[in-house]
């Protein structure tokens, strides 16, 4: 057996490589791998220092591999031949020395069927070989039901078998069937065949073992590297063959690497060894004086190197980043502060310092791009630019600030809130530098006010003693004047009062007497209008103490002469005794009025007199026998309805006093409090005593408890007091009731 072998030489593998191409596609490889550069400059290959260009070779072996397999074939002879049992054993057979006619012929074996064992039938299937089956229609029983000759319908002898139980089977002849697999001729044929199975197999080979990790050697080698040439052989390629394509120590070196494994039965088939050449670049680019950085792009692509590689655009970037950094926050922070410092500065002049600052970043930062480029040209250019900006931001920060000059000019044309606006702007109030201005402010602030209130605030933030606060004053003085007189012509001396208190507290120190007489003014305006001796006294005195004249000094005293006389005790005239009554209490009312005098100390020793006498005076008058509308004011009642019954409940005890002919004929006392309806307990005692001391009109003594009569105590018991009677109900030693004259429960 001989294998066909076939063999091609392909082009020249020495194929001229043009440097200036690689050079030109490394320079813009370069270019397109900066730009992706973080703040890539716009002419990358300005820095470039030099190109290497290079070139690199790679081989590539293709092996086809395939593998034979001898198997057994079988099929059935045409008629029935002798049998020559099995002419070859299978592995003894070594296919890659035989061809597949060869081999056929050599193996062709015939032998007995396999299925049959040679006689070409086998029993048949259906009848079990005995050529019989039973009958469908009897069932095996020979009996089937039919119609007989008159019609009837009766079990009979069955027809489809002659009353046999069986029929011949029409599957086979006798019992048997002819066999299939033989057809019938009770004979096999064998042969051996052999079956290819086929792999393959790729091995890269470069004169550099580092060239292997380069992306272009392992996908795309046909995208990145030219083929010079190929050689193919039907079975494997020999050394001699690959030798002038690959340097011959190399070839010694790794050749036998390319050895394939190969199994028992399996042969190269054909190899095909290719030589590819790439381009590769080395470039070495640097930013102004540094040293110098190398990267390689590879293949005809020229693959650049990953983005780590860089390290000098890398160092230059953060420079630049830090810059902007800076710039943005001058650019940003500084508008932000003069916003912050007030709505003073929220104006054009703002707009103007966001925009001169603005402008600045923008060439600063082009100056940052240039000067970390090493561009010394393009930087003095900018820094020019740069100045102007500078310049023009700091001319606006100037123009922009408040000037004491401009909030005077404001003060003179009146314009006190731009005056007002500009003062806040150059500082605190409490500034002493600012003093002179602000008061300067004030003044003109109040001369222009119309209410005391607003030259009051003026007033008091001038300082005491200057010659504007006295200016002020004099104004304050004249308006409230104005104001206090015009209130008290509309009889209205409490919204002149409050005018004059608004204005007291700044023109007491130096118009202290103008205060004075205005004060006297709004109350003897309330002098006039006093309904009292009380009032009239009062109001007088305070206006005497405002502004003390002879004439109101005389009118006070004539005013006390009469207090002094309504508050004397004097005996009760023959008088009814309500009219009496309202006489107590109206001096009682006096004396309320009056209050403290701490100016007339006599006075006020006779007010408490006064307030004595008239209480002792009301507890003289008896509530029994007294008229209702006496009673209702003796027992300080606001309500008198009930025409039969007038009721007065203290916390602890209740009175109630039956009226009977439009007088008090009766009263009595119980207990208020739900709990304890007892009067002589701690709690009650003291009220009780009081109450009936007020309806007997003079103190009384509660009763004692009554002694046990026989074993047991009395319930009631009964005395007189100045022809009244009084009776007392117990319970034990407990007073629960008492009842006073005529009075039923
Ligand atoms: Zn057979
Ligand atoms: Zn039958
Ligand atoms: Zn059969």
């Amino acid at each position: 057996m001989s294998r066909p072998s076939h063999e091609s030489q392909a082009a020249d593998p020495a194929l001229p490589v043009d440097a200036a191409a690689i050079q030109h596609a490394a320079t813009q490889a370069f270019a397109t791998w900066t730009r992706s550069l973080p703040v890539a400059p716009s002419n990358p290959t300005d820095f470039i220092r030099s190109v290497e260009p290079k070139v690199r070779r790679a081989c590539r072996l293709y092996t086809t591999i395939t593998e034979r397999k001898v198997v057994w074939k079988d099929g059935p002879t045409r008629g029935s031949p002798p049998v020559t049992g099995l002419r070859r054993k299978a592995d003894s057979v070594d296919p890659w020395l035989e061809t597949r006619e060869s081999l056929h012929e050599s193996s062709l074996s015939i032998l007995p069927c396999s299925a049959c064992g040679g006689p070409g039938s086998i029993p048949c299937s259906r009848c079990g070989g005995s050529g019989d089956v039973r009958c469908s229609n009897c069932n095996g029983t020979r009996k089937a039901y039919g119609y007989a000759s008159n019609g009837s319908r009766r079990l009979m002898n069955c027809r489809s078998c002659d009353a046999r139980g069986t029929v011949s089977c029409s599957g086979c002849n006798s019992g048997r069937v002819s066999c299939s697999p033989c057809l019938g001729h009770g004979r096999e044929q064998r042969w051996l065949e052999f079956v290819e199975s086929v792999r393959f197999d790729l091995l890269v080979m470069t004169e550099d073992e580092t060239l292997r990790g380069l992306p272009w050697t392992t996908v795309g080698m046909e995208k990145d590297a030219k083929l010079l040439g190929e050689i193919s052989a039907n079975g494997a390629l020999s050394q001699d063959k690959v030798a002038p394509h690959l340097p011959e120590d190399w070839l010694q070196e790794h050749w036998g690497k390319t050895r394939i494994a190969l199994k028992l039965q399996e042969r190269i088939t054909s190899q095909l060894f290719q030589v590819f050449e790439a381009p590769a670049a080395r470039v070495s680019y640097s930013i102004a004086d540094a040293l110098p950085t190398t990267v390689q792009f590879e293949g005809q692509r020229m693959l650049a190197p990953p983005v780590s590689a860089d390290r000098q655009f890398a160092a230059r970037a953060r420079k630049v980043f830090a810059a902007r950094l800076v710039l943005l926050a001058l650019a940003v922070g500084v508008p932000f502060l003069y916003l912050i410092r007030g709505s003073y500065f929220w104006n054009g002049w703002l707009v103007a310092l966001c925009v001169s600052l603005g402008g600045f970043a923008i060439v600063a930062e082009h100056l940052v791009r240039d000067w970390t480029l090493g561009r010394k040209r393009k930087t003095r250019r900018r820094s020019i630019g740069l100045a102007v900006y500078a310049l023009a931001a700091g001319f606006v920060a100037q123009a922009s600030e408040p000037r004491l000059a401009d909030a005077l000019r404001h003060i003179w044309a009146g314009r006190l809130d731009a005056a007002n606006k500009e003062l806040l702007a150059l500082g605190k109030p409490e500034d002493p530098a600012l003093q002179p201005i602000w008061s300067e402010l004030h003044l003109a602030h109040a001369l222009r006010a119309e209410t005391v209130k607003e030259v009051v605030e003026d007033a008091v933030l001038l300082k005491s003693g200057s010659p504007q606060r006295a200016k002020v004053n004099q104004r304050l003085l004249e308006l409230t004047r104005r104001q206090v007189l015009q209130s008290l012509a509309r009889k209205e001396p409490a919204s002149a009062l409050e005018v004059l208190s608004i204005a007291r507290p700044a023109l007491e120190q130096d118009f202290s007497k103008d205060v004075g007489v205005l004060t006297a003014n709004i109350l003897e305006t309330e002098y006039e209008a006093c309904s009292t001796e009380a009032c009239r006294w009062k109001t007088l005195g305070a206006a005497l103490r405002a502004e003390s004249t002879p004439g109101r000094e005389q009118r006070l005293g004539q005013v006390r002469a009469t207090l002094v006389e309504q508050l004397s005790p004097k005996p009760r005239p023959k008088v009814m005794t309500l009219e009496w009554l309202l006489h107590l209490d109206k001096t009682r009312a006096l004396t309320t009025e009056l209050g403290e005098t701490p100016s007339d100390a006599d006075l006020g020793e006779r007010a408490r007199q006064a307030a004595t006498w008239t209480r002792e005076e009301r507890e003289r008058i008896p509530l029994i026998g007294a008229e209702r509308a006496v009673a209702i004011s003796l027992l300080q009642l606001t309500t008198g309805s009930d025409t039969s019954l007038l009721t007065k409940t203290t916390d602890s005890v209740a009175l109630y006093c039956a009226l009977k002919d439009g007088r008090c004929a009766g009263a009595y006392l119980v207990g208020a409090d739900k709990s304890s309806r007892v009067l002589n307990n701690l709690k009650h005692t003291a009220t009780t005593k009081e109450l009936l001391s007020r309806v007997m009109g003079h103190p009384v003594e509660l009763p004692t408890p009554p002694q046990l009569r026989g074993g047991k105590s009395p319930t009631q018991t009964t005395w007189k007091d100045g022809g009244v009677t009084i009776v007392a109900r117990w319970s034990s030693t407990y007073l629960m009731e008492l009842r006073i004259g005529e009075v039923k429960p």
